[in-house]
């Protein structure tokens, strides 16, 4: 994707629209996160940042809010005014078709909340949340909500079996060559797959966590961590899975925050997880530690887009793991 406009119109393609409106996790966790917090929406201001086909506008308006101002750059501005109407909220749900960066709102309003699915692949991918935080600081009053108001990414060594295990004989025949060539390929760029939780063989370890209340887009641009793992289980360690997991806002000290998981331990969603793999396989035995620095660091020339890479280390050689440097009493 080479400009803002083609990653616009990509988003004016029905099939992605229907691919994330029919993940269930993810709408099902957006509405209980807003339905279950209707005394947050109660005759508050909202703006929904990438509002595509009205979904989530139409939740805040059934949860009592004031005014909706749904931002949505790409042409299917159009199917939300349709879906406002259709749900007969045109007096609450206002459709902006815009760049949130170049909206401006009437007497340079505020808004209580802001609510957006802007989570791409290992969450950071498309870069959206660069948008998100550009409409926090233009639209968000001081003490505002983000709907959701963190992200953390996790990291876990991984078995690929659906990938290679079956060429071991592969109809009766060996094909070892084909296999390893094929892990040379697969490792030039990380796979979006679903990852089986028996397939981790490790415990999860944070590579970050972000508070959408006050990270700053510059700390989106480099993100790293360096840490040993030790491996719970024997098997062929063939790469690293990474998710995230959102957490939305809780408002009780009682309640227990809802959160949309992407862990292969949760429902499967359609960002899957995503597996970095290694061009070599090896045997690990249980209880070996395993270390490794990944550094997910913005394209230069893309900014939508991250390198992802791993470097393998000798856990003997690693004086002190360095975990990420976030603070987690923000998480
Ligand atoms: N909120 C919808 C769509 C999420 S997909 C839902 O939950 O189903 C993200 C949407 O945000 C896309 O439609 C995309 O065109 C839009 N978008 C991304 N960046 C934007 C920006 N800077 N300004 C306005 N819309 C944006």
């Amino acid at each position: 994707m080479d400009s803002d406009q083609d990653y616009f119109t990509s988003y004016e393609d029905l099939e992605i629209h229907r691919l994330m409106l029919e993940d269930y996790s993810r709408t099902e966790t957006y509405r209980k996160a807003i339905h279950e917090h209707k005394e947050c929406f109660k005759n508050k201001i909202v703006m929904d940042v990438g509002c595509g086909t009205g979904i989530l506008s139409v939740f805040c308006a059934q949860a009592g809010a004031k005014k909706v101002y749904a931002v949505e750059a790409s042409n299917i501005a159009n199917i939300a005014k349709d879906v406002v109407k259709e749900n007969n909220f045109e007096e609450v749900i206002e459709v902006i078709q815009n760049e949130v960066e170049n909206v401006v709102l009437p007497n340079n309003e505020k808004v209580d909340i802001i609510v957006s699915e802007w989570m791409g692949f290992y969450l950071l991918h498309e870069g959206m949340l660069d948008s998100v935080l550009v409409a926090r600081d233009k639209f968000l009053k001081e003490d505002g909500q983000m709907f959701p108001e963190s992200a953390a990414i996790y990291v876990a060594p991984c078995s690929v079996p659906s990938l290679y295990h079956k060429w071991d004989s592969f109809h009766g025949v060996s094909m070892f060559t084909f296999a390893k060539l094929l892990r040379m390929d697969k490792s030039k760029k990380p796979e979006i797959m679903q990852i089986q939780p028996e397939d981790l063989l490790g415990t999860e370890i944070l590579l970050a966590c972000i508070n959408l209340k006050d990270v700053q887009i510059s700390e989106l641009d480099s993100l790293e961590i360096q840490h040993v793992v030790g491996v719970n289980k024997a098997g062929k360690y063939q790469g690293l899975c990474l998710w995230f997991d959102c957490t939305f806002p809780v408002f009780s000290e009682n309640c227990k925050p809802v959160v949309l998981s992407t862990s292969p331990h949760s429902p499967q969603t359609h960002w899957k997880q995503t597996v970095i793999l290694f061009p070599e396989e090896r045997e690990v035995e249980e209880s070996e530690p395993l270390a490794f620095k990944l550094s997910m660091s913005r394209d230069i020339i893309n900014n939508r887009r991250y390198n992802l890479q791993v470097e393998l280390l000798d856990p003997e050689t690693i004086d002190h793991p360095i975990p990420c440097s976030c603070d987690m009493s923000k998480c």
